[in-house]
């Protein structure tokens, strides 16, 4: 589904960004995976090179909310493959601190990498996306839709990406781009993990398909997203999390 196309994903060191990582690698793209240090860089590129030597990927560990890092990195990879098709949009950090807890520096950190990488990274990418009428596909979550008990600049940073997703797709499809996003329920990673269990059980019952997400269900949707098969899609939130809402 992805032959030939170069693709970039943010926070592809592990979780929904690796399984999406290695969905568009079995799909025959190059793909080029960033991570926020160099050893997890490494140990995802080498654990992905285990299971099939022949995979093209990279990988590189830009601080994502610095422009000048980001460009210069999107500017080595353009030079390397020659081309970018594909910006994935994924790494996130969670929250589920309480109001009266919440302190400034957790904002900026929620803040800074939920929604000004995602700006950074797709104002960068332009001039590449541009060429090849690429796509840029950001990871959203089901908290955008219905809010979260705590933690509230999480779900609010994801409302802002359904923002970005909208406003961008309306702004670039005269250049060709198209902008979507999928909106994952809970899902298996080590993000979902580290909340609390009294969090996560009651919203496992409110799911009709009775299980948590696994990241190859959310990497699935990416990869159709991302594919000419979604040529005629764009400023889509695509839920993908086990609930039948509508
Ligand atoms: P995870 O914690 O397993 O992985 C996060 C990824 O982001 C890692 O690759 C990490 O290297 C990267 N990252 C973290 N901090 C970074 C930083 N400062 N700079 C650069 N990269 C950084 O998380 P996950 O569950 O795979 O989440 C991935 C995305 O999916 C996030 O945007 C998250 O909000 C979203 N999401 C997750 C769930 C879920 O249930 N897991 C549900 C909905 C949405």
């Amino acid at each position: 589904m992805l032959e030939n196309k170069v693709a970039i994903v943010t926070g592809g060191t592990r979780g929904i960004g690796y399984a999406i990582v290695k969905k568009f690698l079995e799909n025959k793209a190059k793909v080029v995976l960033f991570g926020s240090k160099e050893e997890s860089v490494i140990k995802a590129i080498n654990s992905l090179k285990e299971e099939n030597k022949d995979y093209e990927v990279s990988g590189y560990f830009p601080n994502l909310t610095n422009e000048e890092e980001v460009k210069k990195v999107f500017e080595e990879i353009k030079n390397k493959y020659g081309k970018i098709d594909i910006l994935v949009n994924n790494a996130g950090v969670s929250s589920s601190t309480h109001l009266e807890d919440y302190t400034i520096e957790e904002y900026e950190k929620i803040t800074n990498l939920n929604i000004k990488s995602v700006f950074v990274c797709s104002k960068e990418i332009l001039p590449y996306l541009e060429e090849t009428k690429g796509v840029i596909l950001n990871t959203s979550s089901m908290v955008s839709i219905c809010g979260q008990q705590s933690g509230v600049m999480y779900p609010a940073s994801k409302f802002a990406v359904n923002g970005i997703t909208l406003s961008l797709a309306r702004e670039l499809a005269p250049k060709g781009i198209r902008v979507n996003a999928v909106a994952p329920g809970v899902t298996e990673t080590d993000m979902v993990k580290k909340l609390p269990k009294e969090m996560i059980e009651p919203l496992i019952k409110t799911i009709p398909l009775g299980r948590i997400g696994k990241p190859e269900d959310i990497a699935n949707a990416f990869t159709f997203l991302a594919s000419p098969m979604a040529s005629y899609i764009t400023g889509v939130v695509l839920s993908v999390d086990g609930l039948a809402r509508n």
